[in-house]
């Protein structure tokens, strides 16, 4: 195949890239200098090379544990499901979860050919079997594949016997109800909390 033209497909099987966006990358990667251009491709394989998937919770880690896993004070009882190694930095960032996580490596999305074996939830259920799991706290993303895939990890967990939940959806902090879009005040209702005084 010719270099320019598979460069251009290479760069458009990237999520978000469309064949447009390929081919205005792949013509500056060709324009700019050669030491920027192998700096680019030594970072890709850099990262390959060096990081991998932690054995327990499945982040992304450059050593064969994540730093979350192997650290005593963290609450393995606990298991936090997301979505994405992205989640877990912005939760990590929130400070308010002392547990740990599972990452799925996506969303069952059945238009997509995402089915429950392409994210890793038989891990997941591999990990409750263990025993020291007391709660699961679903984090997916509230979007259509999300629900869908906290609704089937909910069926398929919930004959093991661990506590079961759904993170919060609703009304962000310094938020103003007034300007909240209709599905979020909605979620915000139904999974209304106790007050607890
Ligand atoms: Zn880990």
């Amino acid at each position: 195949m010719d270099p320019i033209v598979k460069l251009i497909k290479e760069l458009g099987n990237l999520p978000g890239v469309g064949e447009k966006t390929a081919t205005r990358l792949a013509y500056h990667i060709l324009r700019c200098n050669k030491d920027e251009a192998l700096s680019l491709a030594a970072a890709i394989k850099d990262a390959k090379d060096r990081i991998g998937f932690c054995p327990e919770c499945y982040n992304l880690t450059e050593d064969k544990g994540c730093v979350i896993c192997a650290n005593v004070k963290r609450d393995k009882s606990i298991v936090c499901v997301v979505e994405e190694p992205q989640d877990v930095t912005a939760i990590e960032k929130s400070g308010a979860f002392q547990g740990v996580y599972h990452v799925l490596h996506g969303a069952i999305s059945p238009l997509d050919g995402v089915g429950p074996d392409e994210v890793r939830i038989n891990e997941l259920v591999a990990r409750i079997g263990k025993g020291n799991i007391k709660e699961v706290i679903i984090a997916t993303n509230p979007t259509t594949t999300g629900e869908v895939t906290s609704l089937y990890i909910a069926k398929v967990v919930k004959p093991l016997n661990v506590k079961l939940t759904r993170i919060a959806f609703g009304i962000p902090f310094g938020g103003d109800i007034e300007y909240v879009d209709r599905s979020t005040l909605a979620r915000s209702i139904e999974f209304r909390s106790n007050i607890t005084v």
